[in-house]
């Protein structure tokens, strides 16, 4: 059984851009039945407490809210003008971190998450760490590694950075941004190369949650290949080795399970078709993971 201290959430991405709340509620509704879990809210500029509203009257919980990226500076978004045009498009559709306040102390959610390129400069942490005095006062900020090479290792720093600083913060470990840390590359990930890098990813979890109090996952299921786990090939002993590393690590606090539909579904609403599939996918995956102990 989870420690009871552990929030387990499903992140609003699969839902589209902007993530209805009653999509992202039957998309997983009979997950519920595996675990229970609340709402990790990907805040486009637009977001206001009408969302978070909207998701309570769904008789759900806002657990985290998920804040602005640094698409444009992030491996993943690839060099290609294509991919810059793409990125800037997404880093200007998310809020600003002078609204985490209004937002952590509207959706009084137990955590907010910033992508480590945010806080990368002695500036942009007390930016972040002034942003924070406003929050929630049980929200914690977590700052999520991206796949630049290092950026788990600058994520702790920074982490130690704002909590010098007093900030309440933790380390949420993206599993797919650790791996391409891991391997040194933006590509996607094989159910190979994940194998080939799992162990050494364990070891670095293992060493992050040695040196921070507070820990998280992203645990990336989805159908867009470039920011999902290869979840339908890889082993299932992977997942038991995980399951038990986090067992003995006591600063575990948040498992988010991100779940990006295929980049060409992302701008539409989930249709009928689509939401019988995903439906079944997700009730499948959820009770594998739950299973081997990881959720
Ligand atoms: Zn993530």
């Amino acid at each position: 059984m989870p420690r009871s201290k552990e929030i387990v959430s499903v992140s609003s991405d699969i839902a589209g851009l902007f993530g209805r709340p009653k999509d992202v509620a039957e998309v997983y509704s009979d997950c519920q039945k595996i675990v229970d879990f609340g709402f990790e809210v990907i805040c486009w500029r637009g977001i206001n407490t009408n969302y978070f509203d909207d998701v309570r009257s769904l008789g759900l919980r806002v657990n985290g809210l998920h804040g602005l990226v640094s698409a444009v500076r992030e491996s993943y978004s690839g060099s290609s003008l294509a991919n810059r045009i793409k990125g800037r498009i997404v880093d200007g559709l998310m809020v600003g971190t002078n609204r985490l306040p209004e937002l952590s102390t509207a959706s009084r959610a137990s955590y907010v998450l910033i992508h480590q390129r945010l806080v990368d400069s002695p500036e942009s942490v007390n930016h972040v760490a002034e942003a924070t005095h406003g929050f929630y006062r049980d929200t914690i900020l977590m700052v999520e590694n991206v796949c630049n090479r290092g950026s788990i290792d600058k994520t702790v720093t920074a982490v130690d950075q704002l909590s010098e600083r007093g900030v309440v913060a933790g380390v949420m470990i993206d599993l797919v941004h650790l791996l391409k840390d891991m391997a040194n590359s933006p590509d996607n990930l094989s159910s190979r190369e994940t194998q080939k890098h799992w162990n050494r990813a364990l070891s670095m979890i293992d060493s992050v949650a040695g040196r921070v109090k507070t820990l998280g996952f992203h645990i990336p299921i989805g159908l867009n290949q470039s920011d999902s786990l290869p979840i339908e090939t890889m082993d299932r002993q992977l997942w038991i080795q995980f399951a038990q590393l986090l067992a003995k690590c006591p600063g575990v606090r948040f498992k988010t399970i991100e779940n990006q539909r295929p980049n060409a579904r992302t701008p539409f609403l989930i249709s009928r078709q689509e939401m019988t599939l995903l439906k079944e996918r997700n009730y499948r995956l959820l009770s594998q993971l739950k299973e081997a102990g990881v959720i």
